[in-house]
């Protein structure tokens, strides 16, 4: 923690402080999960700001100052006049204009700016996670992994998207999750063509794809996964499809080591996809980091130029997409290791006919 700080701290100019209100961030930096609260960096101290409401869990669980805050800005203010700061720089892509407004008008004789961005240096330094975080994301695997091996059994015809999407977020919080990583997917048949399709009532049917994406949370870290599978027979082009997607992830996986521009990586996935015919079914990246946040930093994408580096926790998800017929997605996660990378997800990738 104390380097996190610490690193932050460099990276600003010298007598200028951070303010830091995305919550991730918070968390991040203070140790101190889901605070709603703010974390001041000057260049003497660090402190998690938070309310009532969270103080005792605060000061339990921070591994940087607390303070007790009843009115954030006027109290922040003080720490900064007192402390003789005159720059502090916020976090761009977070603060509100009306924060922002509020903060200008408050701070008096104290330039509030964003031309260092804050929240950019803090997303870049957890782009690249510890072994402790690295840890965190496995325990969450698992659990993931234990969710698919348990939902297909439970999968078949008649049963509902929803339900089905339940029963496997029920199974994750009894084996030790936190929460749902994020919404789960669950969709079938021509549902399965959405990328970010909702489960409804939709009836699983004979023939169907389903595709299932999903993940826990351990210790505030996120897993990611997703896996099609067929509930009856599949007829050719559907296996042509999962078998192309499969194809694709494989070659990017192979390719992923230390050094590489992420969108290199894309690329690989991208190309196959689109020598099988199937340009412009593929609409998403391929991949993005994953940590405390469900989408961080880098990304594999078209765009994304930065280059990997070990301890980068990424997806690679391609995905086939026919609209109004059936979509395709497998999606694993990869730790970038010294050597090239580990794959985090342990299921079963060979087409599961159920
Ligand atoms: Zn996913
Ligand atoms: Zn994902």
């Amino acid at each position: 923690m104390e380097n996190r700080i610490e690193n932050l701290r460099n990276s600003l100019p010298k007598g200028a402080a951070a303010l830091i209100t995305n919550e991730a961030d918070c968390f991040y930096l203070s140790g101190f999960n889901k605070s709603e609260g703010m974390v001041l960096v000057t260049e003497k101290s660090a402190c998690l700001f938070v309310d009532f409401r969270y103080i005792e869990a605060a000061r339990a669980a921070s591994r940087i100052d607390v303070k007790l805050t009843h009115a954030f800005i006027k109290d922040i203010f003080t720490e900064l006049k007192s402390e003789d700061v005159k720059t502090v720089f916020v976090e761009r892509e977070y603060v509100t204009l009306a924060l922002a407004a509020r903060l200008k008008e408050a701070f008096e004789g104290i330039e509030v700016s964003e031309e260092v961005d804050v929240g950019k240096i803090i997303g870049d330094m957890r782009a690249v996670k510890s072994a402790q975080e690295i840890s965190l994301i496995k325990s969450a695997q698992k659990i993931t992994d234990r969710a698919f091996s348990y939902i297909i059994t439970k999968i078949a015809a008649g049963r509902s998207e929803r339900e089905t999407a339940l029963d496997l977020e029920f199974f994750m919080r009894k084996e030790g999750s936190e929460g749902t990583a994020f919404d789960t997917i669950c969709v079938s048949g021509k549902n399965s063509s959405k990328p970010h399709g909702v489960p409804g009532e939709k009836l699983i049917q004979n023939g169907d794809f389903v595709t299932l994406d999903f993940g826990a949370v351990v210790g505030g870290y996120r897993s990611d996964m997703t896996r099609t599978v067929a509930v009856g027979k599949p007829d050719e082009k559907m296996v042509f499809v999962y078998n192309t997607v499969l194809k694709a992830q494989s070659a990017a996986l192979a390719a992923i080591k230390p050094g590489v521009s992420c969108r290199d990586i894309d690329k690989i996935a991208r190309d196959i996809i689109n020598t099988a015919g199937f340009e412009g079914c593929f609409g998403h990246g391929l991949g993005h980091g994953v940590g405390i946040d469900i989408h961080e930093n880098p990304a594999f994408s078209t765009r994304c130029e930065t280059v990997t580096a070990p301890g980068m926790v990424i997806t690679v998800e391609p995905g086939i997409y026919l609209e109004n017929s059936f979509g395709v997605r497998i999606e694993d996660m990869i730790v970038v290791t010294e050597g090239g990378c580990e794959n985090l997800t342990g299921s079963e990738k060979r087409l599961i006919v159920l």
